[in-house]
């Protein structure tokens, strides 16, 4: 059976791991500040907090920008719920938007309708590594009649004097847009480090910050540190490094979302070789998918690079013209039956029961329906061969051969 996205787990990783373990220092220390200072300096942003997944990354980032009850986030109808469910933990409403067909990512020219006086921030996905429009987003917040109409509530708010734009990027670390990697696109940026993403510590994220001037990133980092760590005003590190220095304050009642430094031992290793080997590796397995379906009339490959982006090769999601939710399924069963793992990325958000039950329906979506309906997601990891990509396309080819 060809699997879907085993993470890539080699001696290297293993013996820094190890490495970390006999240091005896297994939580966050020494190998996640280094990690977050190579994340910076490979994103090009300001400063890096390294966190245990994207979902309280992005958590701590509304939190840290004071959403809350009565506020509105603009979240794109077709992503992983959790760029919904966080806003719901801080008790503001997720205010869905359709897609664009070709990229999956959230339609720029639909969200001006949707924000209001109570809009705080938005948060795009780059769905399977390829870049949300920033351009078009970070002009739209930008507007003057749209920072006329924001109601700052806080300080953070009213430094702003805007919306907050905040990238779900948990598939598009090292994706290019207009020169420049994800993570330096806009405002903050969340990567997602779980186990089927393109880069793994298991579990992880990061949240790269990457504010206007207005904003101190360093103080930003400084105080977000804190606060995913109880609020306590020295973290393990610092009490251990002098004499007497056992005392600390909790200056807020903080969150718990730190890494381990074994988490980052596996980060450090991955991303020394990311841009070269592992995004050159995943680029090559979509190149020949693409090859292979550029035969049939019938496939629709994803958009994986245009004039401005370039993905990160995370999911190759590709469809199949014409076709019903229903048949598309039975596709899958057909391919499962050629000894080949796929997946559906995503059930739109209104799929879900969470959300059908709060009232949000698919017909107000239909591109997201449109897209999700014949989209099948093929294997793409390290470890994938030739051979394997091939026995891939064969059986994506059997399983049309049958319902046609
Ligand atoms: C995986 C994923 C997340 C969540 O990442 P975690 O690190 O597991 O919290 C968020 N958004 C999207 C789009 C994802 O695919």
């Amino acid at each position: 059976m060809i699997p879907f996205s085993p993470p890539r787990i080699d001696d290297e990783i293993i013996a820094e791991v190890v490495a970390a373990m006999k240091s005896g220092w297994i939580t966050t220390g020494p190998r996640t500040k280094n990690f977050e200072r190579m994340l910076t300096a490979f994103n090009g942003n300001q400063s890096t907090l390294c966190v245990n997944s994207a979902t309280a990354g992005l958590e701590l980032v509304l939190r840290w920008f004071g959403v809350g009850p009565g506020d509105e986030v603009i979240v794109p109808a077709y992503t992983y719920c959790a760029t919904a469910n966080v806003v719901l933990h801080c008790g503001a409403t997720p205010v869905m938007v359709d897609v664009l067909p070709d990229t999956f990512n959230i339609d720029p020219d639909k969200i001006a309708e949707k924000i209001s006086a109570c809009t705080k921030a938005i948060i795009p996905v780059d769905i399977a590594g390829f870049p949300a429009d920033y351009d078009a987003i970070n002009q739209l917040v930008n507007n003057e009649e749209l920072r006329r109409k924001f109601t700052p509530r806080n300080p953070n708010q009213r430094k702003l004097g805007r919306i907050l734009v905040l990238s779900d990027a948990a598939h598009s670390l090292g994706a290019i847009y207009n020169g420049k990697s994800t993570g330096s696109l806009c405002d903050i940026t969340v990567f997602s480090f779980h186990a089927v993403k393109n880069l793994t510590t298991a579990e992880g994220g990061a949240i790269a910050f990457n504010l206007p001037e207005s904003f101190d990133n360093e103080e930003v980092y400084k105080f977000c540190n804190i606060f995913g760590l109880h609020g306590q005003s020295k973290d393990a590190l610092a009490k251990l490094s002098g004499k007497a220095s056992w005392k600390y304050d909790v200056i807020m009642p903080g969150y718990k979302v730190n890494m381990t430094d074994m988490q980052a031992a596996m980060g450090i290793v991955e991303l020394r070789r990311y841009r070269e080997d592992t995004l050159q590796k995943r680029k090559a397995i979509f190149e020949y998918y693409q090859t292979a379906f550029a035969k049939y009339d019938w496939a629709i490959s994803p958009t994986c690079r245009d004039k401005k982006s370039e993905s990160s090769y995370h999911v190759y999601l590709l469809r199949i013209k014409n076709i019903s939710e229903e048949i598309r399924d039975n596709m899958i069963i057909d391919i499962f039956g050629s000894e080949v793992s796929v997946n559906v990325h995503f059930q739109p958000l209104p799929l879900l029961s969470a959300y059908k039950y709060l009232g949000y329906r698919m017909q107000d979506f239909p591109v997201a329906y449109a897209n999700y309906a014949n989209e099948i997601s093929l294997p793409v990891f390290y470890d994938l061969t030739e051979e394997m990509c091939q026995q891939v396309v064969e059986a994506v080819v059997h399983a049309y051969n049958q319902i046609k």
